[in-house]
């Protein structure tokens, strides 16, 4: 047995080699993946194993066998979707939380990973500038943390009109209204849909050019109806950048007495920045936050932070309760009270260890420096023939759209045809997405790895893709 044991502790520390020499490679040179997922299971289908193996070369084939499919989120020159760069740092603080094999669940079963989060949770709301009482689940992700407020918004509302929904479920239960932007994120859809509200039984909100809710159309809406109302805006929206105009929208909301919840998961960063922290102005007036961790904290996949003012509907729709479970006494939190799983992951300590590495000052300075190369980079790329910006850069996430053409199918055709050209290039990583009907390339800066420099390849990187295109052509 002792045998065996050496050899997995062997294996722990080629798992430690072959994390650095990737991280070490993709330090500087832009990784896409040289084999598909149909190649990579191709390598990988074999009968199901009858027997044990050896623990230094399961881990060996492990690398071998991935390691061809790998993406790299985490390089400097990654402006794929809206991902951020998993730090060093929270990386090897990742490392020791599946080392240390803690359930945090609860304050007894780890200590350590409980006191973690509750520190965690208090930078957290200091960081975000939110209401220091509220209370914080610290979920996988920002799906979860809508699911999550909005769970919590369903209680509160319901509970307002004498129905308690947690025992009662939805069956006769007073009907709710839900508002949302109509550029909304899909996953909001999703927790409308787990939680019985029905993703398509939503008042949609009109919005503007950069998906913004127009606040005439949101105060129609909220006087539609006396049915109780959840609100459901956005800081961030994944296109644009842009945010819903909550100082306007947050006090009629309340005013109308509805929830209102914020899908925020990267957005709710600018607000750890003075220079940036009015683009989410009345932001704080809102009743429920999502952000995400593994976005612009730059913690390992995966964490994110679900939000909510009032601690008692948030508690009421998470926890649940059994003989062998302790119950926290005032002064303790436990961690499952606020989110849906029991058995969890101790995201605390490397959430912990990206507020240490970073600090405020330096979360400060990495946000606005992404948003600064987002600018320089957007303002260059519209200065290329052929190349129109598709908005003003309201934050971190803009889009190009390529040809110079009216023509909206041959404009589609180029665009797509140059951002393939820019991912075989490799120099950087860019997707396309689709904006009021027609495909453009999606930049995300948002890596504490991203330099004004990778910003200039990047848009060398462009101009040398559409030149490829263009002279196919
Ligand atoms: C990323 C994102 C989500 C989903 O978050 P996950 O971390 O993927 O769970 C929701 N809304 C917005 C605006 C996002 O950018």
């Amino acid at each position: 047995m002792a045998g065996s044991e050496d050899r997995s502790f062997e294996a722990m520390r080629l798992a430690a080699r072959i994390a650095e020499d990737f991280r070490r490679e993709i330090a500087v040179a832009e990784r896409t993946p040289t084999a598909s997922y149909a190649e990579v299971i191709k390598a990988l289908r074999a009968p199901l194993p009858e027997t044990g193996g050896d623990a230094v070369e399961i881990i060996e084939n492990l690398n071998r066998l991935a390691r061809e499919g790998l993406r790299s989120p985490s390089a400097p020159r990654f402006f794929g979707w809206v991902m951020g760069g998993s730090h060093l740092t929270g990386v090897a603080a990742d490392f020791l939380t599946s080392a240390w094999g803690q359930n945090t669940g609860n304050v007894q079963v780890s200590p350590s990973g409980s006191a973690f989060e509750a520190v965690v949770v208090d930078w957290i709301l200091e960081l975000l500038d939110l209401p220091r009482s509220a209370s914080v689940g610290v979920v996988t992700g920002a799906t979860v943390a809508n699911f999550v407020g909005l769970s919590a918004a369903r209680s509160s509302q319901l509970a307002k009109q004498g129905w308690d929904v947690e025992a009662d479920g939805l069956y006769g239960a007073p009907p709710l209204r839900v508002l949302i932007g109509a550029d909304a994120h899909t996953t909001v859809y999703g927790a409308l849909k787990f939680l019985g509200l029905g993703a398509k039984r939503v008042r949609e909100i009109a919005t503007d050019d950069l998906g913004r809710m127009l606040p005439s159309d949101f105060e129609r809406a909220l006087g539609e109806d006396d049915a109780p109302a959840i609100a459901i805006g956005q800081c961030g929206q994944i296109n644009t950048g842009a945010s819903d105009p909550f100082a306007e929208i947050a006090p009629m909301a309340r005013e109308a007495g509805a929830w209102l919840h914020v899908d925020s998961a990267f957005g709710l960063w600018s607000r750890s920045s003075p220079k940036l922290k009015h683009l989410a102005e009345g932001l704080d007036l809102a009743d429920s936050w999502a952000v995400d961790g593994h976005k612009w904290l730059q913690t390992p996949y995966d964490c994110g932070f679900a939000i909510v003012r009032d601690v008692e509907a948030h508690r009421r729709a998470m926890s649940f309760s059994a003989s062998y479970l302790p119950v926290a006494d005032t002064s303790e939190r436990n961690p499952s009270d606020y989110v849906p799983e029991l058995s969890r992951r101790a995201r605390g300590f490397a959430a912990w260890a990206m507020i240490r590495q970073l600090g405020r000052d330096g979360i400060a300075r990495m946000v606005e420096s992404n948003v600064d190369v987002a600018q320089a980079m957007a303002t260059s790329m519209a200065q290329i023939d052929g190349v129109e910006l598709v908005c003003p850069v309201e934050l971190n996430q803009f889009m190009v759209r390529i040809g110079d053409t009216d023509e909206v199918a041959e404009g589609d055709r180029l665009t797509l045809a140059t951002v393939e050209q820019l991912q075989r290039d490799a120099m950087a990583f860019a997707g396309p997405a689709q904006w009021r009907g027609r495909w453009v390339i999606r930049f995300s800066v948002i890596s504490a790895a991203t330099t004004p420099e990778d910003g200039d390849m990047t848009v060398e990187a462009l101009r040398k893709a559409w030149e490829t295109v263009r002279n196919a052509n």
